[in-house]
Order: structure tokens, then C-alpha cells, then sequence
């Protein structure tokens, strides 16, 4: 603790004797015409100086703040909400005394407050209140050591995601230049190690999916969305649903469907949101609300499983989602309906809903599942008969049908190419997805597949899909050639 107190300690120091001299400085500027000539002189010698004490103590602060969260994040911190409570005041009012004895001991009772922090349930309003009650030094400390933990949970999320056993991983891709000529870099999964063609590179979950509503109660498992053969399970509670097994009916209900169960066996009441909500997507063909309501629950499940468990690092379905791209999107009078819909359904169900789904992260929400959703095609067309969604989402397959739509981890980070490496398929008929290998594929190389099915589609053909739907020019090494 010594060490880091001195350190505060100096940096005070260092800021006085800078304020001082400024002071001096500027009061010899402007009165003596001579100080100014040799000021001049002086002004580039100084200026890289300056720059380097600036750094200097840059990288103290820094230095100190890391010191103080290593110190933290070793520490165990209560899990059951009694504990949180009585931790949360402890420290409060530990910080408090030491604000109170004095400027050196403004470090130890940030950690204070930073260690509450932790155990509050919403560190955004904490902070808000900490920015009126706590001296200004101290509080620059806190929101210091929150920035950095931010930022260090940031920079690793590439580096545990891809798990290594998926054989690939998301690199930075350079893709031309920009106006102002600075390289352009995007994201892409590459691989991990030589694939030979056929090689199942890996296969994916979804975080989230959705049946095409048309078979939303027939013979298409709501969770998994696979085509039931065998004998289906019902949900206890409404007739609207269906299962591929009792595991599926009990993830789902689990997942989401608790929320969005319109309960239509067990309670008379034809009217309720669940309903609307469901002949709202039956009538106008899509899927996309459903995917938006389901996501919302699942984050809510993570939140739950997450304070169950006690683990508060690791990445939840958030963390993806919040990194992928998007296509902006525009308030149009169908896209408010959907929001004002999945608003009343989950509203009065999950605390926080309103307030979390503002007009713009619920077009962005959308915007990315557009860009990125795969439709799942599961199923042989002629095996059905089904009304296509005028949803958007990466379709690659000609004799394949779409049954619905899915958003993975992974996959998400597949580049769209009219000569892909690789193929996509679902191996099991269900949501789970596979990418194989087309072509044989070296170590280092980016993997791409194709967002559209390109049959026997010209370059202008495909270009001017491409660009219509998912809004970029596309500069495969196919179209650049052709
Ligand atoms: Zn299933
Ligand atoms: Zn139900
Ligand atoms: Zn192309």
C-alpha cells in the first residue's frame, strides 16, 4: 500500500509545481518583450519534454490504477444478496473515514468504493451517485480503475473467444484503404491449421434462434428447430408450441419461453400480449420479433445463471452480439410496432426491459441480426410447403429450405465470398450448425462463405444482390477478377 499512496502522493506534487510555474510564466510572458523572443527559442526544446513528463505521469497513474485493481480482482467478494449488502455498506463507509483523514489516503478508500462497486447491482447509477458525494481525486480513481477493467475485459475477449478447439480464430483483416488513405481492417475468422476438402472445421449452437412462424405449432421443434418425425411434446400451458423431446421443452422454458408462453390451456384470456405477440409475427410472416424477445430473456437467464454461480468475468451473449455489425436501420411504422410489441410482452416480466430497450439499441439489435442471422436449412425443398420470409438473413443453399433463422458466435465472423472455402450446412436437421471445408485450406488463410445462393449468377448479378441486401460492394477475389 505504501508505494501506491507515494505515487499518488508525487503526481499531487508534480500538478502543484506545474500550476505554479504556469502561473509564473504567464505573468513574465506578458510583461518583458525579451522573455518572449528567448521564449520562443525555448518553446520546441520544451515541448518535447513536456510531452514526456505528460507520459510520465500517464503511465504512473496508470501504473497505480493497475496495482490497485490487481489487488481488488484477487480478493473474493460475497455472492448471496445479504452478504452483497452488508459488504456494500462496510465499504462505503470504509471509504468514507478515509476521504475524511486526508488527501493520502484518497487510494485506499477508491478501492473502497471500487470494491462496492463490484457488488452493486447497477455500477452505472453508483458511479452517478459516487460523482456527487466522493471528492473529485477520489472519484477520478474510481471511474480510472473501472475504465481500465473495462478495457482490459475488452482487449481479452479475442483472446478466449474462439475456444481453441474450433480450430480458428478472429484476426484482424486489412481491406483496402479509406479516403484518407489509412488501412482498413475488418474482422474474419481464420484458420487455425491445414484443412483438407470435406474436413468439418467445427460445428456451432446458436445464441439464439427462431422457427419461420408459419410452422411455429406444427411438426418443427420450437427450440431446436428441428423437423419432428417421432412423438412431439407439448408445452403444459399454451398449444401454440411444439417440442422434439422433453429436453428441448425444458431448455426452452427454461431460456425463454417462461416469458413468452401465452398460456392459452391453462388461463381464458385470448387477448393477452403473448397472443398478440404471436398473431402479430403469424400475420405478417416474420420471425425476427421472436428472435429479438428470445435474445432479451436469454441475456436475462445469463444474468441469473451468473449470479447463481457466483463468477462474475467471462462473457455473456451480450458481449458478442454488442461486437457484431450491423445494417442501419430506420424507425419505419413496422419496425416501432415490433419494438412497442416486444416491449409490452417482456415489460412487466423482466425489471429493466424498458429502460435497456431505448428506439436505437433496438434498431441496432435488429440491424445485426440482419446482417448476421443464417437461415437454417434444414430440410430438402418439396419435403414442404411454406410461405418464404421477406426477412433478410445469409442464405446459401439452392435445394435446401428454410425453416427458420439463427445467430451464432462463430459464424457471424464468416466473410461473404462468391468463391467460398467453405460450406455450411446443418448435419443434424437442426439448429446446430456445421462449416465444412470446400476446398482445401491452409493454416493462416481466411475462411468465407457465401451470404447469398449464387447458382449461375453474373458478377453484376450478384454484386447488385449483394449490395441491396446486406449494403456493401463486394470485392471478392471472383468479382474482381471476372
Ligand atoms: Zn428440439
Ligand atoms: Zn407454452
Ligand atoms: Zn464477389
Amino acid at each position: 500500500m505504501k508505494t501506491k499512496t507515494v505515487a499518488i502522493a508525487t503526481l499531487g506534487t508534480v500538478a502543484a509545481i506545474a500550476l505554479g510555474y504556469a502561473f509564473y510564466f504567464d505573468q513574465k510572458r506578458r510583461n518583458d518583450p525579451e522573455f518572449r523572443r528567448k521564449l520562443k527559442r525555448e518553446k520546441k526544446k520544451s515541448a518535447k519534454k513536456a510531452k514526456m513528463s505528460a507520459e510520465n505521469i500517464k503511465q504512473k497513474v496508470s501504473e497505480t490504477l493497475e496495482a490497485g485493481l490487481e489487488a481488488v480482482n484477487e480478493e473474493t467478494f460475497p455472492t448471496s444478496v445479504e452478504d452483497k449488502e452488508k459488504f456494500f455498506m462496510a465499504q462505503i463507509s470504509a471509504g468514507e473515514t478515509l476521504c475524511a483523514q486526508g488527501e493520502e489516503h484518497y487510494f485506499e478508500a477508491a478501492m473502497c468504493f471500487f470494491r462496492a462497486q463490484k457488488v452493486y447491482p447497477s455500477p452505472v447509477e453508483l458511479i452517478m451517485i459516487y460523482q456527487k458525494t466522493v471528492p473529485e481525486p477520489v472519484f477520478q480513481l474510481v471511474v480510472g480503475m473501472m475504465t481500465l477493467e473495462h478495457q482490459k475485459r475488452q482487449d481479452g475477449f479475442y483472446e478466449s473467444f474462439p475456444p481453441e478447439d474450433m480450430h480458428v480464430k478472429i484476426g484482424d483483416i486489412e481491406e483496402g484503404q479509406n479516403g484518407e488513405g489509412q488501412t482498413v481492417l475488418r474482422k474474419g475468422l481464420v484458420a487455425t491449421q491445414d484443412f483438407e476438402e470435406g474436413d468439418v472445421i467445427f460445428v456451432e449452437e446458436p445464441i439464439v434462434s427462431a422457427l419461420n412462424s408459419q410452422l411455429e405449432g406444427g411438426d418443427f421443434c420450437n427450440y431446436c428447430l428441428k423437423h419432428i418425425t417421432a412423438d412431439k411434446v407439448e408445452c403444459a400451458n399454451c398449444n401454440q408450441v411444439v417440442f422434439c423431446s422433453q429436453s428441448c421443452y425444458e431448455k426452452a422454458n427454461e431460456e425463454y419461453h417462461q416469458f413468452l408462453c401465452t398460456n392459452n390451456k391453462t388461463k381464458d384470456d385470448a387477448s393477452s400480449q403473448e397472443q398478440a405477440f404471436l398473431d402479430f409475427s403469424k400475420e405478417k410472416n416474420v420471425k425476427y420479433p421472436y428472435l429479438i424477445a428470445r435474445f432479451l430473456a436469454t441475456m436475462v437467464h445469463d444474468e441469473i445463471e451468473k449470479a447463481k454461480s457466483g463468477v462474475t468475468d467471462g462473457y455473456s451473449s451480450w458481449d458478442h452480439v454488442d461486437r457484431f455489425r450491423y445494417l442501419e436501420l430506420t424507425p419505419t411504422p413496422q419496425n416501432l410496432k415490433e419494438l412497442s410489441l416486444i416491449k409490452e410482452l417482456l415489460g412487466p416480466k423482466v425489471t429493466g426491459v424498458d429502460e435497456f430497450l431505448t428506439e436505437e439499441r433496438f434498431l441496432m439489435l435488429k440491424g445485426k441480426i440482419l446482417f448476421n442471422a443464417y437461415s437454417v436449412q434444414s430440410i430438402s425443398k418439396g419435403d414442404k410447403e411454406i410461405e418464404k420470409s421477406t426477412e433478410l438473413h445469409r442464405e446459401s443453399l439452392p435445394d435446401q429450405l428454410s425453416v427458420g433463422s439463427a445467430l451464432y458466435r462463430a459464424t457471424t465472423y464468416l466473410s461473404h465470398s462468391c468463391e467460398p472455402n467453405t460450406q455450411i450446412e446443418f448435419a443434424d436437421k437442426s439448429h446446430s450448425l456445421t462449416v465444412k471445408a470446400a476446398k482445401p485450406i491452409k493454416k493462416g488463410e481466411e475462411l468465407r462463405t457465401s451470404y447469398i445462393q449464387l447458382e449461375d449468377k453474373n458478377t453484376e448479378q450478384r454484386r447488385n444482390q449483394l449490395a441491396e441486401l446486406f449494403q456493401f460492394k463486394c470485392v471478392c477475389s471472383k468479382c474482381e477478377t471476372d
